[in-house]
């Protein structure tokens, strides 16, 4: 799960970091209101999406030149602007060509930035811990140096029962090019990251631009964070930060009903149990050259009116040409999934070809169900022949 800028920043700042102040604000007229409550000063508006890149987006069809983030001094261009970007959805190189819609602002004091420099925090898997990144070179290119110069950014390995170590920040902070004061502000703000990144069972956290301004200031002006969900139990105040908006509808609905659900670019939706065996049914369908257009794993003892919804959220994947149910009983029963399969059809109607794998705890039974139904159901052995036969049938819906 993410969470947005300002409530990252409020996390942020909840643990010692120092923020710009800001306001958020969900129309123009507060916009107004928040600008003069800033002091009438220069502000920055910026668009609450949970994708990054908003600085380099823009508002299609708007006629407008900006982005998600817009500097601005005088106090009549803050509701025009304003209306702007909760009017239009905004693009950026993360959200997809459709945009997202911007609900919240967040007006923010603005900083006079004489560096910007990148910090972040993620769980590194190879070595499996918590390592936190900084880049001398922060801003809105990271993944420009990243991608060239990977040896600009230096790496430190975090323990999780510990947190990040004093010596450890000190060594970043010197090696950022921090002097005097800007040491220990810079610091605090890399502690503030740790132990938010620990405390919240957190995967990322992003600091990007960290800036100093001219007087020293050392300050916090962005913040992303995405949450491991499977932590989320842990922290009611977390999940309380939930934006529905920002989530895929067919993922929300999946995990309402306890099914998991990818949404990807391909066109052969995939029913599958259990997180393995949908790996490698991706794998295979790519092996054979199809593409996965999402994947919903129905876990391992589903009910039969969880896999009827879960065949519903995959037929309402527009994307879907052809689908893919690869099934291993173990817990699940194959006759369930067959018996669910014809009530699905009965339901919601199969508009497209459906290539059923099964195989394990009563693969006969369940073979026959389907057999017997006297419905276009194109069985399988094995995982290749139902790869090859998926891919085939998605093919064959392209051409015609
Ligand atoms: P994103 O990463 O989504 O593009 P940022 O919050 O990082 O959004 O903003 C993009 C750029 O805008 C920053 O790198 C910074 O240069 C500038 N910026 C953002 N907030 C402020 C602010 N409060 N004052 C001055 N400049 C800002
Ligand atoms: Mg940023």
């Amino acid at each position: 799960m993410k969470a947005h800028e300002f409530q990252a920043k409020e996390l942020l700042a909840d643990r010692g970091a120092t923020v710009p102040k800001g306001i958020v604000v969900d129309s123009a007229e507060a916009a107004v209101a928040a600008f003069d409550a800033l002091g009438g000063t220069p502000v920055v508006l910026k668009a609450q999406i949970h994708a990054g890149g908003r600085g380099k987006g823009h508002f299609p069809g708007s006629g407008k030149e900006f982005g998600g983030v817009k500097y601005l001094t005088k106090r009549e261009d803050i509701a025009p602007v304003a209306t702007t970007m909760l009017s239009f959805p905004l693009v950026t190189k993360q959200t997809g060509e459709a945009g997202q819609k911007v609900s919240r602002l967040l007006v923010q004091q603005a900083a006079d930035i004489q560096r910007e420099i990148y910090l972040g925090m993620i769980l590194d898997r190879a070595t499996g811990m918590p390592v936190m990144m900084a880049c001398a070179e922060g801003g809105v290119d990271i993944e420009e140096v990243a991608a060239h110069t990977p040896e600009k950014i230096l790496k430190e390995p975090v323990s999780p029962e510990l947190g990040l170590q004093p010596y450890q920040a000190r060594k970043l902070a010197f090696a950022m090019g921090f002097t005097g004061n800007q040491v220990a502000e810079a610091e605090k703000i890399m502690h503030a990251l740790s132990k938010l990144f620990l405390e919240k069972d957190a995967n990322i956290v992003e600091i990007n631009p960290l800036v100093v301004t001219p007087s020293g200031v050392v300050m916090a002006l962005d913040a992303k964070i995405v949450f491991d969900d499977n932590a989320l139990f842990r922290h009611p105040d977390i999940e309380a930060l939930r934006d529905p908006t920002e989530e895929d509808p067919a993922e929300l609905k999946a995990a309402r009903s306890g099914l998991s659900f990818v949404s990807m670019n391909g066109n052969i939706g995939c029913l599958v149990n259990g997180a393995g065996l949908a790996m490698s049914t991706m794998d295979i369908i790519k092996y054979h050259g199809g593409e996965p257009a999402n994947f919903l794993d129905v876990g391992g003892g589903a009910s039969k009116d969880q896999v009827t919804e879960a065949f519903r959220i995959l037929l309402a994947d527009p994307k879907v040409e052809a689908v893919l149910v690869n099934i291993f009983g173990g817990i699940m029963k194959c006759d369930t999934i067959a018996t669910a399969i014809l009530a699905a059809f009965k339901e919601v109607g199969f508009h497209v070809p459906l290539v059923v794998r099964l195989e394990g705890t009563n693969v006969d039974a369940g073979k026959k169900l389907l057999a017997d139904s006297g419905l276009d159901i194109v069985p399988a052995t094995g995982m290749t022949e139902a790869a090859d036969k998926v891919v085939a049938a998605a093919r064959s819906r392209r051409k015609s």
